[in-house]
């Protein structure tokens, strides 16, 4: 007779930035945003990617430009309610993915609402970068606004070392 067990699965993993991403993040970590530049074409992607999507061109840590942490909001989402009912405990998030700290990675629980899920052009790239905007920065956040990355104090070669972006205009 099939019975029915019911429980999670944790798969512990580890996974390499490696040498395109590893040097954005480290650039993040110092406070200064990175693009990877196409040696070909010449394009800036943020964040980098190991090929350029263009011209198929390998990009290396020696093909980088440092840019200013401003740029143009092209697009966002604002999120006014949670979606997904009451936080789990930081415990129960963090004996999920152990050993990071995951108590505000919006991948596995987003910020408080309101926040926006927002498009950022850095200036001197050609793409466009993912991140967030939250809390009175909310009431200026409009598609052309002018916006600058606010760095944590503490940073640790991540994407959340940008705490938001703030609405310089
Ligand atoms: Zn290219």
């Amino acid at each position: 007779m099939a019975r029915k067990l019911d429980w999670d699965i944790t798969v512990p993993y580890k996974w390499t930035t490696g040498p395109v991403i590893g040097k954005f993040l480290g650039g993040l970590k110092e406070h200064t945003i990175l693009g990877g530049k196409c040696p070909a074409c010449k394009k800036v992607f943020v964040p980098p990617q190991d090929l350029c999507p263009d011209c198929y061109v390998d990009l290396t840590e020696d093909d980088f430009v440092e840019l200013k942490n401003e740029g143009e909001i092209i697009s966002f989402t604002q999120v006014n309610q949670n979606f997904f009912g009451e936080k789990p405990s930081d415990e129960y998030l963090n004996s999920r993915i152990s050993p990071a700290d995951v108590s505000e990675h919006p991948l596995l629980w987003p910020p408080e609402p309101p926040y926006a899920i927002v498009m950022v052009k850095i200036d001197g790239a050609d793409t466009a970068m993912v991140h967030l905007v939250k809390g009175n920065e909310m009431d200026k956040l409009k598609v052309g606004a002018r916006a600058k990355a606010k760095f944590k104090g503490e940073t640790i070669g991540h994407i959340l070392d940008i705490e938001q972006f703030e609405i310089i205009s």
